[in-house]
């Protein structure tokens, strides 16, 4: 059935590729077998360089440095191919190719469809991928996802986990450091992945683990720090994150383990996926074999850069969507990975995306896909054609973050003095509704007061990530220490509890950053994207300093995960269950009807004051109904004789 569809998608996309052939210079490969193709008995290589006048392939014993032990060169193929043949067992070889190009050799480079690399990704490796399973991968079952709206999302990244001493992990830094379990911190507080299950949050999304050009894996005890936006092999995991960074086999066989090991706990795990750039413009992988062909070109021929990192790819050209859509079927198929995060989303042509899209549900029903809405620049394709936020309505089962709740909640992430609505500036109610109801269209919301979008961009509530924090700009508690630096500390935590209380009872894609769940702290810096382990580090004293914190958020996502009236599916069910309450400034009430979704709650009210007083709330809405929250506490059930809202709180009522 899988095989039968690969094929059907190769057809398709042979169909396609004949009618975009019109429109570029030359064939596009429409074949299925770019890069190698290793058996015992040969190993065959191909590459796509149409405007190659010659191509060699180079064979070495070693990840780097030394001379080649064979140097071979490629016979032309069909549609632009180079391709060469080696009868023998090759295993445990490392290989490059090069090409000539109007007359000049240009740099040898790795193989970009690799899908095994030496240290730092500068050759590749002849490996049998069969070999690189953990036991028992063959009986390795993702968890189920019936709607991406019960998904909760925890953003997490690798070394981050487990690289603080107090983490209780003894492969820190590593994949296999988040397969330990039984970790303590000093108090005796779970740590990484035994915290993760506790927790229950159901995705982890892990930031880029695959192979990003930025950490030297030659000395890996070297201090240095990356989030790895900066992609090199797009197709196998990051050495640094390994405990060999030479021989190719081992990352992929660590990380294939810590799949299995989070499947085993109930947990699905989210790809951050960075297609829209290349660490290296001129000289990458992509540019040596093909010069220009994978990048957008400014009129001038410069390189188009609306990623801010000196390049941007070009997904509408056949070649790269290819790239793109191989890859990530790629990942699902060797790897098992369960959803992708496409960073800076807004970068890929909608087309693309929507193919990427199809062929990933086809594998992976549950598949959970989202993006960022947005690029970091100017882009030489127009918007209308770019997976950008306010096109998301275009994307099929692919949801985008929402900015609106974001900054709605906290305050714009562009001014660090900004508050929002959870720390008590006024005007933001409606942005926060926009929040509610997942940037679906809703009848009470006055979108001309929303702070971004002035127009519902929802398909379904399934299109839109609910967040307020994620590993970009200053942590939630940061961004309230800075901007609300008058208010004392213990006004800072309602604050924060608040701010999380709306994303986990709000509709959409609940999405977390990790440690949030402590007050997680980067001391200030907003950008940390290669500060040391001192800022970056998740610090699990914090999970015993916060642990009233951390009890709090635990029980918001069980209400969450045992209510599927907040996880509602369709833009029909937010329109006819949500309905707002006339309220003071500051305050935010609605009523969620449960019965059309069987939830064991026939009616829900949610309650929020964003103000710094207390307010009191006219009672006679809420007769009959019972509490589960009362202002930032979980309760046992009880009525209420007045609403009263604390500074900064939250109220959940229901009625059975
Ligand atoms: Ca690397």
């Amino acid at each position: 059935m899988k095989l039968l569809f690969i094929l059907m998608v190769l057809c398709a996309f042979a169909f396609y590729c004949r009618a975009q052939n019109k429109k570029e210079s030359f064939l596009p490969y429409t074949g299925s077998d770019l890069g190698l193709t290793w058996s015992p008995k040969q190993s065959i290589f191909r590459i796509w360089a149409p405007t190659a006048s010659k191509a060699q392939l180079k064979l070495y014993s070693q990840s780097f440095g030394g001379e080649p032990l064979q140097t071979i060169g490629l016979t032309k193929s069909k549609q632009g191919t180079w391709t060469a043949t080696l009868p023998g067992n090759y295993l445990g070889t490392y290989y490059t190719f090069r090409i000539e190009y109007k007359g000049q050799w240009l740099n040898e480079v790795a193989d970009p469809y690799a899908k095994a690399v030496g240290t730092n990704g500068k050759r590749a490796m002849i490996v049998d991928l069969k070999k690189t399973n953990p036991k028992g991968w063959e009986n390795d079952h993702s968890p189920q996802l019936k709607s991406p709206t019960d998904a909760i999302i925890y953003e997490l990244h690798i070394r981050d986990a487990s690289i603080a001493a107090n983490s209780g992990i003894i492969n820190k830094g590593k994949f296999t450091g988040l397969t330990e379990t039984g970790t303590k911190n000093n108090e005796n507080f779970s740590t990484g992945l035994d915290h993760l299950t506790q927790l229950g949050v159901t995705h982890i999304h892990l930031l880029p683990f695959f192979d990003y050009n930025s950490v030297d894996e030659s000395d890996t005890l070297k201090a240095q720090y990356n989030w790895g936006y900066d992609p090199l092999n797009y197709n196998t995991p990051e050495g640094s994150y390994a405990s060999n960074t030479t021989d190719g086999n081992v990352r992929i066989k660590e990380f294939k383990q810590l799949i299995k090991t989070f499947h085993e706990n109930g947990l699905s795990v989210v790809m951050d996926a960075v297609y829209n750039h290349t660490a290296l413009t001129g000289e990458s992988n992509f540019n040596q074999l093909v010069p220009g062909y994978y990048y957008r070109q400014t009129k001038d021929g410069k390189f188009s850069n609306a990623t801010a990192c000196g390049n941007e790819t070009a997904s509408e050209k056949a070649m790269m969507r290819k790239f793109m859509l191989e890859s990530v079927l790629y990942w699902v198929n060797e790897y098992h990975v369960d959803g992708f995060r496409f960073d800076l989303m807004g970068v890929h042509d909608i087309e693309t995306m929507n193919i990427i899209s199809a062929a990933l549900h086809k594998i992976k029903p549950g598949i959970l896909l989202y993006g960022e809405g947005w690029t970091a620049g100017a882009s030489t394709l127009p918007d209308s054609l770019r997976a950008l936020k306010k096109n998301a309505a275009k994307l099929n089962a692919i949801a985008v973050f929402s900015d609106d709740i974001r900054d709605g909640i906290k305050g714009s992430v562009f001014d660090a003095a900004d508050k929002g609505f959870a720390s008590g500036k006024d005007g933001m109610e409606e942005s926060i509704k926009f929040g509610i109801a997942a940037a679906c269209k809703h009848p009470q919301i006055d979108y001309s007061k929303v702070n971004y979008s002035k127009a519902p961009y929802a398909k379904e509530p399934g299109s839109t990530i609910t967040y307020t924090e994620c590993h970009d700009n200053n942590t939630l508690w940061d961004k309230l220490s800075i901007s609300a630096a008058t208010a004392t500390v213990k006004e800072r935590i309602e604050m924060h509890k608040l701010a999380l209380s709306i994303v986990l009872t709000s509709q959409g894609i609940s999405f977390l950053h990790a440690g949030t769940e402590f007050l997680r702290n980067k001391k200030g810096i907003e950008n940390s994207f290669a500060s040391p382990d001192s800022i970056n580090a998740i610090d699990w004293s914090l999970k015993t300093k916060n642990i009233a914190v951390f009890t709090y958020v635990q029980q918001l996502i069980q209400l969450r995960k045992a209510h599927p009236a907040f996880r509602l599916q369709t833009a029909a069910q937010i329109k006819d269950n949500i309905l707002f309450f006339d309220t003071p400034p500051g305050i935010i009430g609605y009523q969620l009807n449960g019965v059309t979704v069987k939830d064991s709650w026939k009616e829900i009210q949610v309650w929020f004051n964003g103000n710094g007083e207390e307010k009191e709330i006219p009672a006679l809405k809420i007769n009959g109904f019972k509490t589960v929250i009362v202002n930032n506490i979980f309760v046992t059930s009880s009525s209420l004789e007045k609403l009263i809202l604390k500074p900064y709180s939250c109220i959940v009522l229901y009625k059975e």
